[in-house]
């Protein structure tokens, strides 16, 4: 794929970059190498200093950075602007905690006195250079939820960002050289895809972070396994968005059409399939449908735009292709279903909401990366889970009721990284994010996050005398 700047609300091409070639590839790793042998011995202090200052040259740039995403993959501004605002609330977060998430821990002399211990001590030092793989649609905030807690921990970062974001890629490696992080600490790399392995494979690089597909992730996994190299894999996700007769259907009516158009429709976290008990279907299916038909699809530069393009022709096709092969067996569309006849230019497609799903369609199995819902009846709760989990993904889920013993059956049996209630998935600094099943594995933010690239070392201490 081309390394280039493409408005998709135009389709033009804006920017070409070339890729890095195997020399420069070279520099960018004993530059990596050099600053990371510096900056795990900085302390948090200092990290901090320069995290914060990140976070503050961030939100002056706010409008400008977020003009540029909005460029390369078409998000409404005002959530491009969100984005910018949300990457520098976190960068604060992990200058705020990071040294007491990674402080020592101290097992209790009792409890290792027979390993011959005096004491012991568990220490979390950073792994290295980690290599970040990661996606165009949230171009900011993926890359930050990963680089925050990694600086912070003493690692460096190498940025390998999808080739339909560069500006926004090389901002962000200006944004930390600017906040005074020393040369290498964390770097963008201009490559294809095709130049992950060697880099993978490179003793240079420690570990990696992957945010995107499935079949992305696998690829880069298996290279790390080849290695014996640590990975965190996002990938996928069709979350379940249940609705239960005890829910405030106004609320669960109006957060269903957020969850599933936010970033237009194009986010591993949308709500995808909407699981609705019978009797509350007719009205929520009603209701909703009325809501997802009146947004306003148009150029996402426009502050009352709230669907704008999908970020590549390829990606508006391969939804097409789910839509058509749903509704050619037997799915109703109950709104939307095709290109609105006013864009002629520009990748847009208007939002869908398609009844009458059944597992033979692909939409079924696959996830809808755009604006389009499916949804389904059901009977009861069990029916409803059994519903939600029937998918190879298990990144959030989202359930509306208002019932204890249903949020407990739900908060045991719902087979997703996250389970919340009363509200739509969303990513937060202090809790953890991840998925289970296809989804991928490992966990991003947080305490739990930051520890993924640490080598939790035991310290041990024998007797001194
Ligand atoms: P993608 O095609 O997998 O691309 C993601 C990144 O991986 C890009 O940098 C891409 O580079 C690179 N890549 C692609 N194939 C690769 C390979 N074989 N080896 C190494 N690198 C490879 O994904 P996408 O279509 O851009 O993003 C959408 C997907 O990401 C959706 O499935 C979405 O659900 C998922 N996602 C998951 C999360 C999460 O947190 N779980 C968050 C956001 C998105 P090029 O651009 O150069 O191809």
């Amino acid at each position: 794929m081309a390394i280039a700047t493409v408005n998709p609300a135009t389709g033009e091409t804006l920017k070409t970059f070339d890729a890095l070639n195997a020399g420069e590839i070279e520099d960018c790793l004993v530059r990596a190498e050099r600053a990371f042998q510096e900056h795990r011995l900085t302390s948090f202090a200092h990290r901090a200093e320069r995290m914060l200052k990140a976070a503050d040259l961030l939100d002056a740039d706010q409008d400008s950075v977020a003009r540029t995403m909005t460029t390369e993959m078409g998000k409404p501004l005002a959530q491009a602007r969100a984005e910018a605002a949300k990457c520098a609330k976190t960068m604060r977060w992990y200058a705020t905690h990071a040294e007491e998430l990674l402080a020592d821990e101290h097992p209790d002399p009792a409890d290792v006195h027979d390993s011959g211990a005096a004491r012991a001590v568990v220490r979390y030092r950073p792994l290295g250079t980690v290599l970040a793989v990661m996606p165009w649609n949230f171009p900011l905030w993926q890359v930050v939820r990963f680089a925050a807690p990694a600086l912070m921990a003493g690692n460096t970062g190498l940025l390998k960002h999808a080739s339909n974001v560069p500006q926004t890629a090389l901002y962000l490696a200006e944004l930390f050289r600017r906040a005074g992080f020393a040369e290498g600490c964390f770097q963008t790399l201009l490559i294809g895809s095709g130049a992950v392995e060697d880099l993978l494979r490179d003793p240079r690089v420690a570990a990696a972070t992957l945010t995107g597909s499935e079949p992305a992730g696998r690829s880069v996994a298996a290279i790390a396994g080849d290695e014996v190299k640590k990975t965190v894999l996002e990938l996928g996700g069709s979350d379940p968005y249940l609705v239960m007769p005890s829910a405030d259907l106004d609320k669960a009516v109006r957060t269903a059409v957020t969850a599933r158009v936010q970033n237009n429709g194009q986010s591993c976290i949308a709500a995808k399939r909407f699981i609705v008990h019978t009797d509350v279907y007719d009205t929520f299916a009603a209701r909703f449908t009325e809501r997802m038909a009146g947004l306003t699809v148009g150029d996402p530069m426009e502050e009352h735009t709230d669907v704008g393009p999908l970020s590549s022709e390829q990606g508006r096709s391969d939804l097409e292709e789910l839509v058509d092969d749903a509704v050619h067996r037997g799915a109703t569309a109950l709104c939307g279903g095709r290109r609105p006849p006013e864009h002629r230019a520009g990748w847009y497609y208007e939002p869908t909401v398609l009844s009458g799903i059944t597992p033979g369609m692909r939409i079924h199995q696959e996830e809808a990366f755009g604006p389009v819902a499916t949804l389904y009846r059901v009977e009861d709760l069990d029916e409803a889970i059994a519903l939600a989990n029937d998918s190879p993904f298990g990144l959030g889920s989202n359930a509306w009721t208002r019932d204890a013993d249903e949020q407990g059956r739900l908060a045991r049996d719902l087979q997703a990284g996250g389970v919340f209630f009363n509200g739509m998935t969303a990513s937060h600094p202090g809790l953890p994010f991840g998925g289970a099943k296809r989804s991928g594995y490992g966990r991003e933010l947080s305490g739990h996050g930051m520890r993924e690239f640490c080598n939790m070392t035991t310290v041990w201490y024998g007797p001194e005398d």
